[in-house]
């Protein structure tokens, strides 16, 4: 069992990629900027297609959300009202994943834990049923697929958890993967299909010729490419790189979450489990990860004890068992959420591609994504099940909002 120790506590997940050391090439088909799990994703997609890529990274491979993550991809657990017009691509990201994954383990020979048991998703208390009776009304109008479960049927599922649980929906269909394992497999298989790496390297400026971008710019030098990949999460929203004009509605919200190290004797989870307070998912490693925190104080890093104490308040409220497990890591991340919490992929201007704001579901959203860029990559025009999401949703609403 790979379990990394630690002598106190980590504050960010372990990352377990291969460590990256690349020379800055002076010219690129494709530059992307930033090396988070959607950057990777669509950096080996057009390195597969015979692009040459390069990915600059500020920091580290996966340094802002991507490794802060749980690794769900649980459309049918998340479902909630407003959130409608994001479940046709969730679903259909969700249907990619298993040829994803199939092509990232090959590529990579690395395992990326991905489990099928689904989400329980609990209620304790009579307000609390009603809720999830709601829940469970939204989900099947949405033609997502759950099952309803008695508190002793729940129980019979996952005998560690509290006999106090009133009743759960079993959300089958609902997925994970290990996140640090994803993004150490998109490290190697990038790097296997020729893509350049480059970490500590933030980039500060596009290059412009006329109304095309033409390269950027960064601390270790210039690169000159046909086309940017904008991929930068819940930093994309910034002043500096983009001109006014083309400023992007994406904001950073934090979030903490921590692992607990299980053992036989405190045993763990067979399921992803999910309560109003918390979510809880089991890693093959034997670690429990219990997230998240959703915090708007912009791009304040770290983790405090009212977010710590809470997710084990809320951990220990279905699992008392949480009691003798030890606490491994505990970390904060950003979530790039746009002002609709869906992904914004688009071409901003000639020679320049967005691809962001994926907010709590940037795992989820990973296969379609990748794909969606080739796409816009090759003939500049969003595939059908993405064509929702350019920027010109964003347009439309001061429009409708004065014709109103
Ligand atoms: C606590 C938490 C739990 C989550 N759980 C889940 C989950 O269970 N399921 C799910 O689907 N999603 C989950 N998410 C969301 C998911 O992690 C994100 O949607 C996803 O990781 C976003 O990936 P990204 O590549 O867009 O952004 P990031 O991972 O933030 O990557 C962007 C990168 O760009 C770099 N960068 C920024 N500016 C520059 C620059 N100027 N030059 C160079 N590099 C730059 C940054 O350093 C960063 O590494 C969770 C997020 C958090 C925080």
């Amino acid at each position: 069992m790979d379990v990394p120790l630690n002598p106190f506590l980590n504050l960010r997940r372990t990352q377990r990629h291969a460590p990256v050391a690349a020379a800055m090439p002076a010219r690129s088909d494709v530059v992307v900027v930033g090396a988070g799990l959607i950057g990777l994703s669509a950096a080996w997609r057009l390195a597969e297609g015979g692009r040459t890529v390069t990915v600059l990274e500020r920091e580290t491979v996966g340094a802002g959300a991507s490794l802060a993550a749980t690794g769900m991809l649980a459309p049918a657990a998340e479902h909630e009202p407003g959130s409608d017009p994001l479940l046709p691509l969730a679903l259909d990201s969700l249907a990619r994943w298993p040829g994803f994954r199939d092509a990232l383990q090959a590529a990579s020979g690395i395992g990326i834990d991905y489990r099928e048991e689904g989400t329980l998703v609990l209620a304790i208390g009579r307000d609390e049923v009603e809720r999830l009776r709601f829940r469970h009304d939204l989900q099947i109008r949405s033609g997502l697929r759950a099952q309803w479960l008695s508190g002793p049927e729940v129980r019979a599922r996952e005998p560690g958890l509290r006999p106090g649980i009133t009743a759960g929906l079993h959300c089958a269909a609902d997925h994970q993967v290990d996140p640090s394992l994803v993004m150490a497999a998109l490290v190697r298989a990038c790097l296997n299909a020729g893509v350049t790496i480059v970490e500590g390297c933030p980039v500060e400026a596009l290059d412009w010729s006329g109304d095309r971008v033409t390269g950027v710019r960064t601390n270790l030098g210039a690169v000159t490419a046909d086309l940017v990949l904008l991929a930068s999460g819940a930093w994309s929203g910034e002043a500096g790189l983009l001109p006014e004009a083309l400023s992007l509605p994406v904001r950073p919200l934090r979030g903490q979450s921590l692992a607990l190290r299980t053992t036989a004797r405190t045993g763990t989870l067979g399921h992803m489990v999910w309560t109003e307070q918390v979510h809880m998912a089991p890693k093959g490693d034997g670690h429990l990860i219990v997230g998240a925190t959703v915090e708007d104080c912009g791009f304040v890093p770290g983790v405090t004890a009212g977010g710590i104490y809470a997710l084990l308040e809320g951990a220990r409220r279905v699992l008392p068992g949480i009691e003798e497990m030890a606490v491994e890591a505990v970390w904060s991340g950003f979530r790039p959420t746009s002002d609709d919490d869906a992904p914004i992929i688009d071409v901003l201007a000639p020679g320049l591609i967005v691809a962001t704001g994926h907010h709590r579901n940037g795992y989820l959203l990973a296969p379609a994504t990748a794909d969606a860029v080739a796409d816009l990559a090759a003939n500049g025009a969003l595939p059908d099940y993405a064509r929702a999401f350019g920027l010109a949703r964003f347009r439309r609403a001061p429009a409708l909002r004065a014709s109103a």
